[in-house]
């Protein structure tokens, strides 16, 4: 079953030698894309969607969620926004709701804010673990995840769990032992919240190599709330990602230029907690590669919207609209080390969305206005 979506305004490939395309067709054949070109000599297909001038662009790869969670933090920000600072143990109030759900509500959320986020255009979503910290809940966490994304990220070192409160290399042992054993067949990715109030660098390190060891690649929560190691760790070790990239010294954007590490920018986190938003100017200026993600959470960024994202990385990260949008589908593919997604040519996954806009600039010039008309993942119609 061939499906040829004709007329598009601007087609946004992502693709080095197609570029962006004006008055294009793409013909999706079962879940693959299997061609891409201007519309007056698009092949035959068995259905013909015309675009009417609108815009299309890959869907947005958000390579950066925590959507298993219960409960939700309201009162905290509105606390927050009435002066309070933000710190790593708000995470706590999560993790007792969480421990106290059931694994259907959990499924039940994740499933909600996976559909929340396709319809605004996410065809890929990674989504961490991290508000369980026992054996049993990270691992119940992980399955949940699992139902409703490949890209799953085993992320018991979230905070310190309370009970370890007074003993945290205990803690660490439980992350890089039994809790990994449990963990690891469900997950693709380990993480780490490498922060003061979290885990220091040499901590950091023992979890994310345990980590390969098991066979997951790491990412790392590093230089959100203050200058630390994480970046140049995630650097080291290999990671795909280093993920905020807020507080980076001169030497962590050498190392991020350097090493194949992509910085993931999550600027719904200073969004929500009123924090000054990490440069991605500087990042992209020296060389780095930059992918832009939700970190949808119910603590220090509760939005699903990547075109609020690329809206505030154009207004206050010193990104122009092309960078941000390329940052939001192929930076994040990059982050996720996936070639077929994030892209729109011959070979892609058929995700594809149609905005309703002539140019996928209006992203960020229309910031708010749900531009989102019409999204296929792997060939298949999910709304419009
Ligand atoms: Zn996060």
């Amino acid at each position: 079953m061939a499906i040829a979506v004709t007329g598009i305004g601007s087609l946004l490939t992502n693709d080095p030698e197609l570029g962006t395309i004006t008055d294009a067709a793409v013909v999706m054949e079962g879940e693959r894309v299997a061609w891409v070109g201007p519309s007056a000599q698009a092949p035959a297909a068995d259905e013909r969607v015309d675009a009417g001038g609108r815009a299309a662009i890959p869907g947005f790869v958000d390579s950066h969620a925590h959507l298993v969670f219960a409960g939700d933090r309201t009162a905290e920000f509105n606390a927050r926004m009435s002066g309070r600072p933000y710190t790593a143990g708000g995470i706590r109030t999560t993790v007792a709701a969480t421990r106290a759900a059931t694994d259907e509500e959990l499924d039940a959320n994740v499933a909600r804010y996976v559909a929340e986020a396709l319809r605004q255009g996410t065809t890929t979503i990674e989504c961490k673990s991290g508000y369980g910290l026992t054996v049993e809940d990270e691992a119940r966490s992980l399955r949940a995840a699992a139902n409703h994304t490949d890209e799953v990220t085993y992320l018991g070192a979230h905070i310190v769990a309370p009970e370890y409160d007074d003993d945290p290399a205990g803690y660490v042992d439980l992350v890089t032992g039994p809790m990994l054993a449990a963990c690891a067949p469900y997950a693709r990715w380990v993480d780490v919240f490498c922060e003061r109030g979290a885990f220091d660098g040499d901590q950091a390190r023992a979890i994310l190599t345990a980590g390969a060891k098991a066979g997951l690649t790491p990412r790392v929560h590093a230089n959100q709330l203050g200058p630390g190691p994480g970046v140049r760790l995630a650097v080291e070790l290999g990671a795909a990602s280093a993920d905020h990239c807020t507080h980076l010294s001169d030497a962590d954007v050498d190392a991020l230029a350097s090493g194949d590490t992509v910085a993931t920018l999550l600027p719904g986190a200073e969004f929500s907690t009123r924090a000054p938003y990490p440069d991605a100017r500087r990042l992209i200026d020296a060389g780095v590669t930059v992918a832009l993600s939700t970190d949808c959470n119910p603590g220090s960024s509760f939005t699903s919207s990547m075109p609020f994202c690329v809206a505030i990385a154009v207004r206050e990260m010193g990104m122009t609209p092309d960078e941000a949008v390329v940052a939001a589908t192929l930076g994040g593919a990059r982050a996720l080390r996936r070639d077929d997604v994030g892209r729109l040519s011959p070979g892609a996954r058929a995700d594809l969305v149609l905005l309703d806009a002539p140019s996928h600039v209006h992203l960020a010039y229309r910031p708010g206005v749900p531009l989102v008309s019409a999204v296929w993942r792997g060939g298949v119609r999910h709304t419009g």
